[in-house]
């Protein structure tokens, strides 16, 4: 509640606060351009934010990510091409066009790829009598297939958890 210009209610904010932890939603404070200072709850920009939760629940990153889909509404399409992130989300507006993801999925697949197909290639070349190129071609099939398959997932949990990192943050 706005008393004055530049003056708040600071119980009427705590209340709000209380009744927001109650809810289970993250109590926002917004900065203040310039000033460095936390507005309270019940400005303008603080009820845009509670409506923003409101009218995008949270959504789980995993969900978002096996459906590639944007990380604040959970419906609209993330990629616009096999990688590449559009621009905004078509349903909630999100601007999307400054997520980088980095290197972050390449790693993630690094990892899982590195120790499930090369064991499974060292077992091949191993147990069955092989000539020495095919366990070396089935591990690149593998690789390769498991690779088209995860890729997508995998950027959109990195977006997805940049998402919540950020809101959070
Ligand atoms: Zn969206």
């Amino acid at each position: 509640m706005v008393l004055a210009e530049g003056f708040y209610d600071v119980e009427a904010s705590r209340r709000r606060d209380d009744a927001l932890r109650r809810r289970h939603l993250p109590v926002l404070y917004p900065r203040q351009e310039g000033s460095g200072q936390a507005l309270p709850l019940n400005c303008s920009r603080t009820s845009e934010a509670t409506d923003m939760q409101t009218r995008f629940p949270p959504v789980s990153p995993l969900a978002a990510a096996l459906g590639c889909k944007c990380p604040r509404c959970g419906r609209g399409a993330l990629f616009r091409g096999f990688l590449t992130v559009s621009e905004r989300c078509d349903v909630c507006g999100l601007e999307l066009s400054k997520v980088d993801s980095g290197d972050g999925p390449a790693v993630f697949l690094i990892f899982i790829l590195g120790f499930t197909v090369v064991p499974v290639t060292l077992w091949l070349g191993f147990s069955f009598d092989l000539p020495a190129w095919a366990p070396v071609a089935i591990g690149a099939v593998l690789v390769i297939a498991i690779s088209a398959v995860l890729l997508r997932p995998a950027k959109a949990l990195v977006v997805a958890l940049q998402y919540r990192g950020r809101r959070s943050g």
